[in-house]
């Protein structure tokens, strides 16, 4: 993180004041829509649901430029489970047991403005709702950033997937990916984007075959994030965009992360031009879910894992 955005970072905090107001939010640059996938065909049992693990509170301001001061926002942490016949896949890993530890890595500005709560971990939510944590093909990583890996803590057998680049980033030395560095990376294995283009985005990974889960690359927010969209058999589309953006006005406006904040996206202009592709890419197909990764109010509409309403 720049030091001058540091320093206006902290004396932002110290005055109570947010500086998000004060700058306008840049053009949207609008892409033409994509050319819709082909047809997906999830089988009839796959399901998604979600598992909040905790939450902080914040607000719109700090979450996206133009976005309120007096707009409160819960920043939920979680992870999302595609259950699918070929393979249990979960998307990133929320908060884990240990989460005061690993606060401690977080960036020092975020330590000092937020206080992380945690409900319950993610993996004793899987134990308790009847899904072995032996029983998961693999944690999908949107990143590698402490509040999505957390909870890989918890569960240390399981293998975890990550781009080549979100592997070479988080041996990098960064301290955005200290947490993933200390947990160790020993079960994790990186993956290619074999196949073609898809809404927008020039590579993609069809993971079953089916067009049910497929991951494509999104740099910017870190160097190997991914968006993954997950088509499921009762027709509803998601797109799984870790932080990209942290709140859905993020992509639906677009807007970038305001200034006071946007210290955590590693490369902003690349993280600015996939708001606008995923901006894109809902005009492409209708009723697309885009899911921020702490966005609470999107969570709210995925069904709640162990509510016995799983969506098919
Ligand atoms: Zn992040």
């Amino acid at each position: 993180m720049p030091f001058h955005s540091f320093a206006l970072s902290l004396a932002a905090l110290a005055a109570g004041v947010s500086i998000a107001a004060c700058s306008a939010p840049p053009a949207a640059a609008e892409l033409p829509a994509p050319s819709p996938p082909a047809a997906a065909h999830p089988p009839a049992t796959m399901t998604v649901s979600a598992l909040p693990s905790g939450s902080t509170q914040s607000s719109a301001a700090m979450a996206y430029e133009g976005g309120r001061g007096d707009d409160k926002r819960t920043f939920v942490a979680g992870a999302i489970l595609v259950d699918h016949p070929k393979g249990r896949l979960l998307f990133d890993a929320g908060y884990g047991r240990d989460l005061v530890q690993h606060f401690k890595t977080a960036p020092k500005i975020m330590q000092m403005s937020v206080k992380p709560q945690l409900d319950r971990p993610v993996a004793e939510q899987l134990e308790a709702g009847g899904v072995p944590l032996s029983s998961l093909k693999a944690i999908v990583l949107t990143h590698a950033h402490w509040d999505h890996v957390s909870g890989l803590g918890d569960m240390p057998a399981t293998p975890v997937w990550v781009t080549r680049a979100e592997m070479d980033f988080i041996k990098s030395g960064d301290d955005g990916a200290r947490l993933a560095r200390d947990l160790g990376t020993r079960t994790y294995r990186t993956y290619d984007f074999p196949d073609g283009a898809y809404l927008g985005f020039a590579r993609s990974w069809d993971v079953f075959d089916d067009g049910s889960v497929v991951l494509v690359p999104a740099p910017g927010h870190t160097p190997g994030s991914i968006v993954a969209f997950v088509n499921t058999p009762d027709g509803r589309h998601y797109a799984l965009i870790g932080d990209t953006a942290w709140q859905v006005e993020g992509v639906d406006l677009p807007a970038q992360k305001p200034m006071l904040t946007r210290f955590v996206d590693e490369d902003p202009a690349a993280t600015l031009a996939m708001l606008q592709r995923l901006h894109a890419a809902k005009r492409a197909v209708p009723g697309l879910i885009v899911v921020p990764a702490h966005d609470a109010r999107v969570w709210a509409k995925i069904p709640r894992f162990g509510s016995g309403s799983a969506a098919k």
